[in-house]
């Protein structure tokens, strides 16, 4: 149709910056998995424990789906809060180390509710320049004012709040885990500097979840720093493998959730199996303490053998390993070429990441044995070579 034809004009532009997206299907999920032709390391999943196709994990979603149906059919605020539901923010809560916790969604709703309950004109947002999207598209519906200190800069955000201190409210956003670099926020001094400054602060632990601290508790309670930050959001798409997002919070933040967040009053509860699958990945967790431990050693092991390569994996210190390219075009060819030997690395582009900082982002899962582990590095390695780029 003739008024849609400004698309086309931008699909140009995309094309000839080698950034146009599309969707391609996957036969199934997790960290390795087969086709009619071949078996796939899937080096671009976030199923970090293997948790996606656990037994305990589906038979625990089937229960409730049994029990409660396809979908909780009303918002949390009217009827569609169920035992699965108040059961899994008990459970999050207990986990985190928190008194209380409110489920969302997702991850993205979680923040873009959460942030604009806390903040709003005349108030002020202090996040590091790498943080998710959804806190940037939260701080916009807040319409509160964004600073973005330097990346994991804590005495740059000092300056910052010293700076700007106006009268509003005002709240400090970052990741435990940044999810396109895997390297690791000061949180002490950052919760150390909000303190001091009389600033509410926000943790976002996606990457963190299942995988770091006491039986994957996440980076907040491997510091015990949960007196000192007021929300530990997390979600439930990573580390525990199903969706949803939530909220650890102290119960005065959980009043104010309920009665102010948009995303959780305007929208409809989660389907019950999925608050379900929730309960039996945080269950496995629990009894299985070291997992994330044994994940995070692996990717030790990994990154040091890209490393003595001499690939650029940045300040990876996680289960999220970046290998530093530069230009879209070649992140692109250096994933095709690793595609061709049955190993998934999507490249990352702008405006994901910053302009000239594409990448391939892996991330480890548990499905990956150490010597499936080995193969890889060693094929990351020999088709970097080829491509020019060691
Ligand atoms: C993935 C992610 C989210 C969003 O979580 P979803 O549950 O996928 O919506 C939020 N914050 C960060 C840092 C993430 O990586």
């Amino acid at each position: 149709m003739k008024q849609e034809q400004w698309i086309d004009r931008l699909r140009t532009e995309w094309d000839r910056e080698q950034r146009t997206r599309c969707i391609d299907v996957y036969p199934s999920v997790g960290g390795l998995f087969r086709d009619a032709h071949r078996e796939w390391l899937n080096l671009s999943s976030n199923d970090y424990l293997n948790l996606a196709r656990h037994p305990d994990v589906i038979a625990a979603s089937e229960a409730a789906l049994h029990a409660y149906g396809a979908g909780a059919t009303a918002s949390r605020l009217v009827t569609g809060t169920l035992p699965p539901h108040e059961q899994l923010e008990h459970a999050l809560a207990e986990h985190k180390g928190y008194p209380t916790a409110v489920l969302f969604g997702s991850g993205y709703m979680t923040n873009a509710g959460t942030i604009p309950a806390l903040v709003g004109r005349g108030d002020a947002v202090f996040a590091d320049r790498l943080v998710h999207a959804s806190i940037i598209d939260a701080v916009t519906l807040s319409r509160a004012r964004l600073y973005r200190f330097h990346h994991n800069e804590a005495d740059h955000l000092d300056t910052l709040l010293k700076k700007h201190n106006g009268g509003g409210r005002r709240l400090v956003v970052t990741e435990s885990v940044f999810s396109m670099d895997g390297d690791l926020a000061p949180l002490r001094e950052i919760a150390e500097i909000a303190e001091q400054r009389n600033a509410m602060i926000l943790i976002d632990e996606a990457h963190a979840t299942g995988v770091f601290g006491p039986n994957g508790k996440g980076r907040i309670a491997e510091l015990g720093l949960q007196e000192q930050i007021n929300i530990s959001m997390g979600t439930l798409s990573k580390g525990l493998a199903g969706y949803g997002g939530f909220a650890a919070c102290s119960d005065r933040v959980r009043a104010l959730l309920i009665n102010r967040a948009r995303t959780l009053i305007f929208t409809t509860a989660l389907p019950p199996a999925v608050a379900g699958s929730a309960l039996g990945a945080l269950a496995v967790v629990e009894k299985e303490p070291g997992l994330g431990e044994t994940l995070l050693r692996r990717a030790d092991h990994f990154r040091n053998r890209l490393r003595e390569a001499g690939l650029d994996t940045m300040r990876s210190e996680s289960q999220i390993i970046p290998i530093r390219v530069g230009d879209n075009a070649a992140a692109l060819s250096l994933s095709r070429r690793l595609r061709a030997e049955g190993i998934l690395a999507v490249p990352i582009r702008p405006p994901t990441v910053p302009q000239g900082r594409a990448r391939l982002r892996l991330s480890l899962t548990l499905a990956h044995t150490e010597e499936d582990l080995v193969r890889a590095a060693d094929a990351i390695v020999t088709c970097a070579r080829k491509e020019g780029r060691l």
